[in-house]
């Protein structure tokens, strides 16, 4: 085994957290992982994944302290009761088991909450609507109301220490309730809780010592605090009221873990609007005004970045979140001289899509995550090959380059054929969007992980037949030969598609990455909603184009709401003069002009013809199956037991989702059905009575 680059020791230094110690600088901050109170199993198992791959302090996600923050349908984990001390055991264990610290962001909501699983009025600071778009309010707290709220609190740290956690957060990030009460919009009090900025902070004042003295000394109490909320000088700045916040209490908790508070999407931007570290600008005064450790977050995954975040004194440790999902065992690669097989997050959020969309945590880079306990996938052990087969995978887009690695790592003897030139699929035109550079780390990880397992060859510019594969006689075929684009405008609103006049030569996204030409004028048709719409309005807009984007949806792009990019990508084309058409689906299309129908009346309108570009839906690449289907009964002749489709050639779909359906193939080749584990986390009594 390689051994460590001293240049990383650093990294590698105890680093002592109040009354405890981290074994590392590696901290995993909370983050959500779509499994909640409901999953204690899959979650203890996730966190425990994090600790055995060198994080040395993992945290939990938002912890709720009592019934009137509760976020359902989203999953989150609380501390109301005995039985939840019993299942955060379960995850407190699991972190331990390794060496690690485990941390729990004790949280309330306070009008970020719906609670419409308890039906509880919304808590805030001050009467105001509510700040979703619900129909209802929220309730201003009265002392009485305060008091009780920081008894809460007490209350949850006291069941944290019983559950063995070692850091308890207060947590006065994210826009939540100790926030609420900091900030000036939505602090309008006349109490002693509001006003000056010294009555705005007593309520966080308050929790820390409270939280303090229930801790006893026996773990350490961590403030996560937004230091600026992204709306101007009218609000918390990281160089006006939050910079004083953290002056006024520089040195009363154990461990500062600072970020940007508005919401969860300032905290976690896409690389598509931010690079890696992009808040050091904001946070990197705390260090300066408080002789306690300090964590804070940037989606770094290089260990040289790490380093120098430490030695430029911008933080104490290496915060991550998402770089911890993608790879889990980050901290364990750097420590053992690996640090190139490291497998770096590529910034597209959908890891937050999971948690948006109600559903375990997902990962484009890392297949293995939130299947820990589900399938008892370990993102290091793969289980050796049962046989001596040789596999054929067809297409080295991000499905057929992770079935490869994965079936290699097994031990299978593998080829991978590719008919370009370049490896990478459909990344290789789509990471070169704008923006979406880091994209291309899901080709480059597997790329190079592949050069280093011998089993595994890689066949470029093969475009193979079946002729082809039936001379190579593989066992097994895997087809991941991708999709292509539409062309009759068939969408997800609109799947009857559009009357297009042949003549009018509309154009594909398959079109534009081939060279084709493209008009002045041009309009965009998205009836797909995801990135690829938005990113070409924005590259045809860039390059001087005059773009209309035109979509059935109301929103542009209107899915990466969920990857809590959507408003950036509009914000963007609006800055970019992208003209919009919303509510209209495309009736029909030739050079005399377009019809649109609007998907509530029914009305019809005109506009002049231009370019049409066309990202509606994807068919699947199906030549070589249907030319293997067609001639079944060589099969046997050739040797071929099995001909398989993954990733998009079976369903079009995410990148996470080609890259989840290739591991997923290699994971279970010649492995019984009845080995495959599926498991289910089901309440019952007994259950519950278990936990583990
Ligand atoms: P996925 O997302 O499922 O991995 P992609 O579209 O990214 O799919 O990649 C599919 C890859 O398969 C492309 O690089 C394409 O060139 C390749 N391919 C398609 N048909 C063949 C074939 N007959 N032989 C070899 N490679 C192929
Ligand atoms: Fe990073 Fe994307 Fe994985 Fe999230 S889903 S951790 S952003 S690679």
């Amino acid at each position: 085994m390689a051994e460590r680059n001293p240049r990383y020791d650093i990294l590698f230094e105890p680093v002592p957290i109040g009354p405890v110690t981290a074994p590392n600088r590696f901290y995993q901050t909370p983050h959500a992982t779509g499994m909640g109170y409901a999953k204690p199993k899959a979650s203890a198992a996730l966190r425990g994944i994090k600790a055995e791959g060198g994080w040395g302090v993992v945290c939990t996600e938002y912890c709720s302290i009592h019934p009137s923050s509760e976020d359902s349908p989203y999953a989150f984990v609380s501390l109301w009761d005995e039985d939840d001390v019993r299942a955060l055991s379960v995850t407190t264990d699991a972190i331990h088991a390794h060496g690690s610290l485990a941390g729990v962001e004790l949280w309330h909501g306070g009008m970020h909450v719906m609670n419409k699983l308890m039906r509880e009025p919304a808590l805030a600071p001050s009467e105001s609507s509510s700040y979703f778009v619900q129909p209802q309010h929220v309730r201003a707290m009265d002392r009485a109301d305060i008091a009780e709220f920081r008894q809460w609190q007490i209350d949850a740290a006291r069941r944290a220490v019983r559950a063995g956690f070692d850091i308890v957060y207060v947590y006065a990030g994210h826009g939540y309730l100790p926030f609420q009460f900091l900030s000036p919009l939505t602090n309008h009090r006349t109490d002693e809780y509001g006003g000056s900025l010294q009555n705005r902070v007593r309520l966080l004042r308050e929790m820390i010592e409270d939280t303090l003295d229930t801790v006893g000394g026996r773990c350490a109490v961590a403030v996560r605090l937004g230091v600026d909320e992204m709306h101007g000088a009218g609000g918390i700045t990281s160089e006006g009221e939050g910079r004083e916040i953290v002056e006024m209490l520089a040195e009363l908790p154990d461990l500062w873990d600072v970020n940007l508070a508005g919401d969860l999407g300032y905290d976690s931007r896409s690389s598509r609007f931010s690079p890696e570290g992009y808040q050091e600008d904001y946070i990197s005064f705390v260090k300066s005004v408080t002789s306690k450790p300090v964590v804070s977050v940037g989606r770094f995954t290089s260990p040289d970045t790490m380093v120098s975040q430490i030695k430029r004194g911008v933080q104490d440790f290496i915060g991550a979140a998402r770089p911890s999902i993608a790879d889990p065992f980050l901290p364990r690669k750097i420590s053992e001289g690996r640090e190139d097989e490291i497998r770096e997050c590529i910034g597209c959020n959908i890891c937050r899509a999971s948690n948006n969309e109600g559903v375990p945590l997902r990962c484009t880079q890392n297949p293995t995550m939130g299947e820990e306990w589900r399938r008892g996938w370990h993102p290091e052990i793969i289980v050796p090959k049962s046989s001596d087969a040789k596999v054929l995978v067809v297409g080295a887009g991000p499905a057929g380059l992770e079935a490869s690695l994965a079936l290699g790592r097994r031990g299978y003897q593998v080829m991978l054929a590719e008919a370009g030139r370049e490896l990478g699929g459909r990344l290789v035109h789509e990471a070169a969007l704008p923006g979406l550079g880091n994209w291309m780390r899901v080709r480059d990880h597997r790329v190079h992980m592949l050069d280093k397992l011998s089993p595994v060859e890689i066949f470029r510019e093969s475009e193979l037949g079946a002729d082809d594969v039936f001379e190579v006689g593989p066992d097994h075929v895997v087809l991941a030969t991708g999709s292509t684009w539409r062309r009759d405008a068939a969408g997800t609103l609109n799947p009857q598609g559009s009357a297009l006049a042949p003549e009018l030569g509309a154009l594909t996204p398959d079109d534009l990455f081939a060279g084709a030409a493209v008009g002045q004028t041009v309009v965009i048709y998205d009836d797909e909603h995801y990135f690829m719409g938005g990113a070409l309005a924005e590259r045809l807009a860039m390059a001087g184009h005059t773009v209309t984007l035109a979509t059935p949806h109301t929103l542009v792009s209107a899915w990466t709401e969920m990857t809590n990019e959507q408003v950036y990508i509009q914000h963007k084309l609006i800055d970019l003069g992208v003209e919009f058409r919303f509510s209209q689906a495309l009736a029909s299309a030739s050079p005399a002009g377009f019809a649109w129908r609007c998907t509530y009346s029914g009305h019809e309108t005109q506009s002049e013809a231009a370019t049409l570009v066309l990202v509606t839906g994807r068919t699947p690449r199906l030549t070589l199956l249907n030319a293997l289907e067609a001639r079944k009964e060589e099969w046997a002749g050739a040797g071929v037991k099995s001909v398989t489709r993954i990733g998009d050639c079976l369903v079009p779909s995410t990148i996470a989702d080609a890259v989840h359906r290739g591991h997923k193939y290699a994971r279970e080749l010649e492995v019984s059905p009845s080995n495959r584990i599926v498991r289910r986390e089901r309440p019952s009594p007994e259950l519950q009575a278990e936990v583990i």
